[in-house]
């Protein structure tokens, strides 16, 4: 097969649902990956935010291969030791009470949505059913995550969207408050807006905000599907904020490169998906579970974390040296760069050619290497980036 076949294959039978760059991608070891023409890139997007431990992991390779070779699917209808050992140290690790597994950062969100509808319906009664949301989050693609999404421009074409969201300025703890009456029973927020731009909040705007939900018994879920499982230099960003939020989502780079989400929700919460209420075919999939398991062994020691945050810090020093860096922003290994020459779509394409993977997010590069990148493979990254970033 060439890339030219292959790319007329998608033209002819795959819905034209991707922007694409232009390399068909067929072999992956740590932080490089190979196309079909044998090529070779240093990657700088883990998919997005994914792959955790690079490709082909031997640890995770292991466990993925065992865990098939042993039992590949059961159903929910049946206990798992798996789903119940990554439950487990899901919830130790947040300090949370209970968990619910799916497959995608969409899904593991859908479930906090429900959680906090019902936890009002069930102690307030019909009508407290509103969830503030910010401007330019990004919470996903279904029907209802795309109206959680406080985009305009993911709000066409599909009428009617659920209804029942509001959206409010990031850093902007007025606005949040002038929105809070008493239809509100939740506030969704991802500690670094990733699809848009690399935006982290503000300390001192999430504390408040914690604060202000507190009193008002309206629960604080946190989407960390993009920020979760030591992207940021803690194992979920919120431990960077000092806060404790009602709910979690959790879902990229839980699996390691297979699918899986995860809704993690506080003891308050425990109760409130009582049998009935929520349900997936796949979800806690052994294999999943087997693979997150083993993610989490590897990511979650306090000299792991520390080496995220210094290989992110290494990083970051390197590009503020660099032409055509305005800005550097992000937390850990979740970085985004704002451009002099705001040419952000036509860097990432021109990287391509020479050899690198990179991301955008609106109109900022955005890079999530796999956390275990080595410096050596940072070096070389960074060497194509400053040369395409300086040309
Ligand atoms: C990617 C992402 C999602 C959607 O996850 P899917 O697995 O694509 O459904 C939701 N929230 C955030 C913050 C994300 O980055």
């Amino acid at each position: 097969m060439t890339f030219e076949q292959i790319k007329n294959d998608e033209q002819q039978y795959m819905m034209h649902t991707y922007g694409r760059f232009q390399t068909a991608l067929v072999s992956g070891k740590g932080a490089v990956v190979k196309d079909v023409n044998d090529k070779e890139y240093i990657d700088f997007t883990s998919g997005i935010g994914v792959n955790s431990l690079g490709y082909c992991d031997e640890g995770w390779v292991k466990a993925v291969t065992e865990q098939a070779s042993t039992l590949q699917h059961i159903s929910n209808l049946y206990y798992s030791p798996l789903q119940t050992e990554l439950s487990k140290k899901l919830c130790e690790i947040t300090g949370m009470d209970k968990v619910f597994l799916c497959n995608s950062g969409a899904e593991a969100n859908e479930c906090a949505i429900k959680i906090a509808r019902k936890y009002s319906f069930d102690k307030y009664g019909d009508g407290r059913r509103k969830i503030l949301t910010l401007v330019n989050s990004f919470h996903g693609r279904t029907v209802t995550t795309l109206s959680a999404t406080g985009q305009d421009v993911f709000h066409n074409y599909f009428f009617p969207f659920t209804g029942g969201f509001d959206y409010v300025k990031a850093n902007d703890i007025a606005d949040l408050k002038s929105h809070i009456d008493d239809e509100v029973c939740a506030v969704f927020i991802e500690l670094i807006q990733g699809e848009g731009g690399v935006m982290p909040l503000s300390k001192e705007f999430v504390n408040e905000v914690s604060e202000v939900c507190k009193e008002k018994d309206i629960l604080l879920l946190v989407d960390e599907v993009q920020t979760g499982v030591s992207r940021t230099g803690a194992v979920y960003c919120f431990q960077n904020y000092g806060i404790q939020p009602d709910v979690i989502t959790s879902a990229k780079g839980l699996g390691g490169g297979v699918p899986i989400g995860a809704c993690v929700c506080s003891k308050k919460l425990s109760d409130v998906m009582s049998a009935g209420t929520h349900g997936t075919t796949f979800g806690g999939n052994p294999i999943a579970c087997a693979a997150a398991i083993e993610v989490l062994s590897r990511v979650t020691s306090n000299s792991f974390l520390e080496e995220v945050n210094k290989k992110g810090n290494y990083i970051r020093a390197k590009l503020s040296e660099m032409g055509n860096v305005r800005e550097v922003r992000g937390m850990g290994m979740m970085i985004g760069i704002v451009t002099e020459k705001d040419n952000a779509k036509q860097v990432a394409a021109e990287c391509v050619d020479n050899g690198l993977l990179i991301l955008t997010a609106k109109n900022l590069i955005r890079l999530l290497p796999p956390l275990t990148i080595t410096y050596e493979e940072i070096d070389k990254g960074l060497s194509i980036l400053k040369k395409v970033m300086e040309a």
